[in-house]
């Protein structure tokens, strides 16, 4: 048996009518850029996040680009973020000039562990007389936002990290790039979605996340009026009537082809979202009782979408190769933290900055997980682990 990490064929073959239907009607109208389609979806997609305003942007790079140019964040200024985390959330930080601090991730959800994310800003920063934004005492740059990844499709800690950005003053702009539909209850007992805490919040619509255009594509989502008027025109040359360009913006549109599959494939998500859970169940009863396995915590009051579903082992590197060895194909999402990455060599961060990020790298394994994927075949990748884990005692 063969398994891919994830299978997008499967998926067409399941919307075959509906998406030929979807890019024949974009097709014959020749509206490519902006147009129906684009509103159309954005519309439905802040509905879905239980926000005012989704804005489609190229992808979720340009999303965070534009989100950060809209906070105002450039030269001089610093965000918090972890390491733990595709690039884009920091190369974008870097994109506008400012400056990416990191804090450690905590051992269960692999998001920013909140502790140490207070203990950094009350030892490292002058918070002054609480007007302003924390300034850094080292390098006197403004702390002026905090950027938590939903990491894997479960929220980081959004009450505690609200508390943070109250009390200094900051900005919450949540990557929520692998996380679409994910929910985090709220004090008062309610469940939101992820993309309705921070003041912008970015997606990415990557072929192989829970929600996948095909080709690149994302959104910045808000319930704040003048944000999204900003990040509208600014995606679209800055543009605020035909030759007239308040801003100077980019090319960082949504294609509308890109929003036609998107809106077919948003009326799936949910189903689709049920469907991972189905198959996480299934691996955490499987897996659950083998001692060298540490299965995906569920911390208590989140959703999780399982937008991977990443088991940790010391042994990972061997099993990595045992599974692909028996035709499963398994990923590492990241085996290499970003401080320790060679882009930021330079940042001069070292091994033991941030351990527990250092230590996931090392024992993160990415099972494949697809809504399509059966229960034989769930059983067939854990069988593997278990017999490929028996065979190296
Ligand atoms: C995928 C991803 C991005 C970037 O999105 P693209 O659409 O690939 O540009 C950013 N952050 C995280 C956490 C991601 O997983």
């Amino acid at each position: 048996m063969k398994i891919p990490l994830v299978d997008l064929k499967a998926q067409y073959a399941s919307i075959k009518e509906e998406i030929d239907a979807a890019i024949q009607r974009v097709m014959a109208s020749s509206s490519f850029i902006l147009g129906p389609e684009v509103t159309l979806f954005e519309k439905a997609f802040a509905e879905y996040c239980g926000v005012k305003h989704a804005i489609g942007t190229s992808s979720g790079t340009t999303a965070l680009y534009a989100a950060l140019t809209a906070l105002g964040i450039g030269p001089g200024d610093e965000v918090i973020t972890t390491p733990m985390t595709f690039i884009a959330t920091a190369s974008e930080i870097r994109r506008v000039g400012a400056m990416p601090v990191f804090v450690d991730i905590e051992p269960e959800s692999l998001t920013l562990d909140v502790e140490k994310l207070d203990e950094k800003i009350a030892s490292q920063y002058d918070i002054g007389d609480g007007a302003g934004y924390p300034i850094n005492r080292v390098t006197h740059r403004r702390l002026r936002a905090i950027l938590p990844v939903h990491l894997y499709g479960q929220m980081a800690d959004m009450t505690r990290i609200e508390e943070l950005t109250n009390r200094y003053g900051l900005l919450l702009l949540e990557d929520a790039a692998q996380a679409h539909g994910a929910e985090y209850r709220t004090p008062d007992g309610t469940w939101k979605r992820a993309g309705s805490f921070g003041a912008l919040a970015c997606f990415s619509f990557y072929p192989g996340k829970n929600l996948g255009a095909y080709g690149d594509a994302g959104a910045v989502v808000t319930d704040d009026d003048e944000l999204a008027e900003y990040i509208r025109r600014y995606v679209h040359h800055g543009r605020s009537a035909k030759y007239r360009h308040d801003v100077e913006g980019g090319n960082y549109r949504l294609d509308a082809l890109q929003a036609a599959v998107l809106r077919v494939k948003l009326g799936h998500l949910d189903q689709w979202t049920r469907a991972r859970r189905r198959i996480a169940r299934l691996y955490d009863e499987l897996l659950g009782d083998i001692p060298e396995i540490t299965i995906p915590r569920v911390t208590e009051g989140r959703r999780h979408v399982y937008h991977l579903y990443v088991i940790r082992t010391p042994r990972r590197d061997e099993l990595l190769v045992a599974l692909q060895e028996r035709g499963i194909q398994a990923g590492i999402h990241y085996p290499v933290p970003l401080h320790l990455q060679p882009a930021y060599a330079w940042l001069n961060y070292g091994e033991g900055d941030f351990p527990v990020a250092e230590t996931c790298a090392r024992q993160v394994l990415s099972l494949p997980i697809y809504p399509e994927m059966t229960d034989e075949q769930v059983e067939y990748v854990a069988q593997c682990v278990k017999n490929a884990l028996s065979s190296m005692r």
